[in-house]
């Protein structure tokens, strides 16, 4: 499908939120009178559950969430995006759909779906090399399994949070002068990613295969994986994060759809290990003729200051593979399932995608514009990542918007 031009009055041409896009949201606020779902357009929002009256989609788009939708699987979530598109640029539609615009501003985001499972990975091979040799000085920076499955775990679903959420500083127990002691973080930490939201439901025992992963897969957010360096340090062996991790995870409001991120699919980096037949993806069964990977490009912001810009297409393991890994056992998926990349960091200075990497542990803390320096996150400190892809030949300019929180003190 190839969306025509919308007929928003004023919407410039290269719009991050243009026709191409229409990321899906929660909203609330004066003229509604409840929790609505809606589709983002420029700077405005079309109310889905007033547009659908009388579609066969108005049962899943009137919902308080995308779960009904997420539910209904590929084929519906194909349909009920063409109609949207239709509305918003056959001029046979607009007397009737241009009412229903809202204005974002004033209008408050919530999390747009009910998180069923929450499973993060670690799937950047910068990252996790640096990482390797920060925690485990002496041993082979990447674990011997890293090349041959995408690790992950699985994190906490009730405490993801929408943008602007605030985070609360946690505590836990870390080593103090090489003691336990009980106290707040004094090592706060961001991971910048880039989430996953699941749809199409299986069965227990359904293994979902390669090419059929992107079936499952609904949309794209943005995720910050709050991170508690001493925490995880002191718990994490050997049964990987726990309490470092699960205090809180932000995601981005807007889910855009994996179909609007056609044009930007990518190869991923070259394969250098060879891989299991249900994780391969170096022979294309002509389902994804360009690749796994995604050209998201990141920015992480601290109190306004750029510290970091995160290639999204230099990940190791794609979406695709993660979600083939996750289901391999036969474990089922459920709409609401969700899924994040791990850390992105890229191969150069200034591509890390957490002020571990940044800072190397906090040997060398990064200053900001307003001459601070940080190593690891202060109260009252504001981090702010966001996503889009650049424009290029026969590839619209796409916005993911952002995910933002700020730290505030927290239980002692
Ligand atoms: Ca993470």
């Amino acid at each position: 499908m190839t969306p025509r031009e919308s007929w928003i009055p004023g919407l410039p041409a290269g719009d991050l939120f243009g026709i191409h896009n229409l990321p899906y949201g929660l909203v609330s606020g004066p003229p509604l009178t409840r929790a609505t779902l809606v589709v983002r357009i420029g700077d405005h929002v079309l109310d889905l559950a007033a547009a659908a009256v009388g579609s066969e989609h108005a049962p899943l788009l009137e919902a308080s969430s995308l779960n009904p939708l997420l539910a209904a699987g590929r084929p519906v979530w194909r349909a009920a995006r063409t109609a949207v598109v239709s509305w918003l640029s056959d001029e046979t539609f607009r007397a009737r759909i241009e009412p229903l615009l809202l204005p974002l501003a004033g209008l408050r985001c919530h999390l747009p779906f009910e998180v069923a499972d929450y499973v993060d990975f670690y799937s950047s091979e910068h990252h996790a090399t640096t990482v390797g040799r920060l925690f485990r000085p002496g041993s082979p920076a990447l674990p011997v399994n890293w090349k041959h499955l995408p690790i992950g775990y699985h994190g906490r679903a009730g405490t993801v949070v929408v943008s602007g959420t605030p985070i609360a500083r946690p505590s836990g127990q870390r080593l103090v002068d090489g003691a336990p002691a009980f106290g707040p973080s004094l090592r706060l930490d961001i991971e910048a990613e880039v989430g996953f939201v699941v749809g199409g439901p299986t069965a227990l025992g359904e293994q979902v295969s390669l090419s059929q992963a992107a079936e499952h897969i609904f949309g794209v957010c943005l995720v910050n994986d709050w991170s508690a360096r001493d925490i995880q340090a002191w718990e994490y062996v050997p049964l990987g994060p726990f309490l470092g991790k699960s205090f809180a995870t932000s995601v981005s409001p807007w889910i855009v759809p994996l179909d609007a991120l056609a044009t930007a699919r990518v190869a991923p980096p070259a394969r250098d290990h060879p891989l299991l037949p249900y994780l391969d993806d170096t022979k294309h069964d002509g389902s994804a003729p360009d690749g796994g990977g995604l050209d998201i490009a990141l920015t992480v912001s601290v109190n306004e200051s750029v510290v970091s810009r995160p290639p999204f297409a230099s990940m190791y393991w794609t979406p695709f593979q993660q979600l083939a890994h996750l289901t391999a056992n036969g474990a089922s998926l459920r709409a609401g399932d969700f899924f994040a990349s791990g850390t992105v960091s890229g191969p150069k200075r200034g591509q890390e995608g957490s002020l571990l990497e940044l800072t190397l542990n906090g040997a060398e803390p990064v200053e900001l514009d307003d001459g601070s320096v940080r190593a690891f996150l202060e109260d009252g400190d504001e981090v702010v990542i966001t996503g889009q892809v650049a424009a290029a030949p026969g590839r619209p300019a796409l916005g993911l918007g952002e995910v933002r929180g700020r730290v505030v003190a927290g239980p002692a």
